[in-house]
């Protein structure tokens, strides 16, 4: 972990993760022993495991399990399946996963999963072999009241079916709390699988409200077009914004009059792209451009370091809501602060995920199953209230947002970790 810097090509997740720890640290004043315990992850398992595919090869994968801190309760985070995935982003998600709980005051840590793979590439019963078998390598230190998985970029209900399945074959009983994000017919939360997307939308309705920006008037460009980016994208159609822009990893479309939401994520689940879509008056040279559309409202929904010193300044948005994990590096946030644009950092913005679990995880173990209507509600509630809480550290100690969002999760979890005391 310590040589992540060396071994990364790319910029370095966990670098960046470790440096807007560092700023929340020093605006917090934090001694560096508490610094040194909380900085880290806690634990980092690496597995190497083989598969048997279709054509009878058998094929060996990496993945990881990291697990950042637990001083709030059982870590929890998702499970990324990516080409492009490694140790540094996986410790990155988890650092991410632990101030985000802390943020919006749910009891979790932080912790994340990957595996190196293509899923894209992948038959069903060769993605069901490799979950279960991940299942199995990680299974010493997951658990309902250790560490509970959800879905990620590239995994969803069906794979936390099958995680839960294997967990509780291994175990002899079953344990609808070991994952969150299952489908509902398996203990699934209602709602939870748009709780990202309808937390995103909170989050901008509130900052609309706080910059006196008319909603039903917003050009919004969205970058990403999967579970969080497509639930974010129709909740503001609803509300009557313009979606101008989208864009997934096949490329990106164009329409300055706004695409029918409905329609558009009928296209994509049809056809697995949003790239052909009738309603693209131009399409764009390349997904990149995405980011310097004429839009109120940019809403990154894909991976990390999306924005960056190349591209930060073409950016025209008035308000940035981070959909996706670590979308800006902090080269950029600091030419997106002095451009005066509004960021709803991704601890705040993509939280509703995360609550929406914890709210699935209260009601497996009481098995006793709440409706969509109170689910929405309380998540509103819990959005909206860590809005302003943030908001008012933003404003108070003239900080950033992403800023104001570290000194409220790092001084939680600081908090908690110094009643906790020092064992032995
Ligand atoms: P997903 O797999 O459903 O969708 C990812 C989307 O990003 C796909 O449409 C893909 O085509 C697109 N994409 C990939 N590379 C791209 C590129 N270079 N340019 C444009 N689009 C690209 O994943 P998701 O669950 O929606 O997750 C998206 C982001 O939100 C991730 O950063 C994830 O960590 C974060 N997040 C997800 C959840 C959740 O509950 N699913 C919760 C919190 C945060």
């Amino acid at each position: 972990m310590d040589d992540c810097k060396k071994k990364c090509p790319r910029e370095n997740p966990h670098q960046i993760a470790i440096s807007q720890f560092e700023r929340a640290a020093d605006a917090l004043g934090l001694d560096e022993n508490l610094r040194a315990r909380i900085r880290m992850p806690d634990r980092v398992l690496k597995v190497n495991f083989p598969v048997e595919m279709s054509d009878g090869r058998i094929e060996n994968f990496t993945g990881w399990r990291t697990q950042h801190n637990n001083s709030r309760g059982p870590y929890k985070g998702g499970i990324r399946y990516h080409p492009d995935v490694d140790e540094c982003e996986v410790a990155a998600l988890a650092t991410w996963m632990t101030w985000k709980c802390a943020v919006v005051n749910i009891p979790f840590g932080g912790a994340k999963g990957g595996v190196r793979c293509n899923p894209k590439k992948m038959s069903q019963r060769e993605l069901e072999r490799m979950t279960r078998r991940y299942t199995r390598e990680i299974l010493s230190i997951i658990g309902p009241d250790e560490d509970i998985p959800a879905p990620d970029v590239y995994t969803n209900a069906q794979v936390m079916a099958w995680i839960m399945d294997t967990y509780s074959e291994l175990k002899g009983k079953r344990e609808p709390g070991v994952v969150t994000g299952k489908p509902v017919a398996l203990g699934g939360s209602e709602g939870r699988e748009e709780a990202t997307g309808r937390g995103c939308f909170f989050t901008i309705a509130e900052a609309a409200k706080h910059l006196k920006i008319n909603l039903k008037c917003s050009k919004i460009a969205v970058q990403g077009f999967g579970n969080v980016g497509s639930v974010t994208a129709r909740l503001l159609f609803e509300a009557g914004a313009k979606i101008i822009a989208v864009s997934d990893s096949s490329g990106a479309i164009f329409n300055i009059n706004g695409f029918n939401m409905p329609n558009l994520i009928e296209y994509k689940s049809k056809t697995g792209s949003v790239m052909g879509f009738s309603e693209c008056i131009s399409e764009f040279c390349s997904k990149e451009d995405l980011l310097g559309a004429p839009c109120d409202i940019l809403v990154p929904c894909a991976l990390e370091n999306s924005i960056t010193k190349k591209n930060a300044s073409r950016i025209q948005a008035k308000i940035i809501a981070e959909g996706a994990n670590g979308p800006t590096t902090p080269e950029a946030d600091k030419i997106l602060n002095d451009k005066g644009i509004f960021v709803i950092p991704d601890i705040l913005a993509n939280a509703g995920g995360v609550v929406v679990s914890y709210y699935e995880w209260v009601q497996n173990r009481e098995r006793f199953y709440w409706k969509e209507k109170e689910i929405n509600k309380i998540l509103e509630e819990r959005m909206t209230e860590s809005f302003e809480k943030v908001l008012k550290i933003h404003l108070d100690k003239k900080v950033d947002m992403r800023l104001a969002a570290y000194i409220l999760g790092v001084g939680r979890v600081a908090e908690a970790t110094r009643l906790l005391g020092l064992w032995p």
